[in-house]
């Protein structure tokens, strides 16, 4: 099901990674070098400067590092409430992509370390425009 809300706002460095998050593949950005992950996505390696790198495919596991329960209704583009999650992502110790939470809208099945995976939730602008999505992490199974 296709919620209305406002869609994501992209840049230069982050237009592919919005694209591919569309197409429902979870990739990141990595240095081609020394193959430290890049998120965001910049054109120059934090790690080592280089200015080379390509899209890769993550596994798509992490753990909950953090989250956000929303209250406020940001003129009724979410459902209240509302839960965010950050999460360490299993290919990097320093790699947290915040996404929406799949599991309870107030959170309440939420703990740090809770093994989780991504998925995607297509979203539709208020115009109509229906080829977005964002992340939705939920509990991993297994
Ligand atoms: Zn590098």
């Amino acid at each position: 099901m296709n919620i209305k809300r406002p869609i994501p706002i992209t840049d230069l460095d982050s237009v592919d990674w919005w694209s591919a998050v569309s197409r429902h593949e979870f990739v990141c950005a990595r240095c081609s070098d020394c193959n430290v992950w890049r998120w965001p996505a910049r054109a120059i390696c934090g790690a080592c400067g280089s200015m080379t790198w390509e899209w890769q495919e993550l596994t798509g596991n992490g753990t909950i590092a953090s989250w956000i329960v929303n209250r406020h209704g940001f003129g009724g583009a979410f459902p209240l409430p509302s839960t965010v999650v950050l999460v360490r992502l299993a290919e990097q110790d320093d790699l947290l992509l915040p996404g929406g939470w799949a599991g309870s809208a107030d959170g309440v099945d939420l703990s740090v370390g809770l093994s989780v995976v991504v998925g995607f939730e297509d979203i539709e602008s208020e115009t109509g425009d229906s080829d977005h999505a964002v992340l939705s992490w939920g509990p991993r199974h297994g």
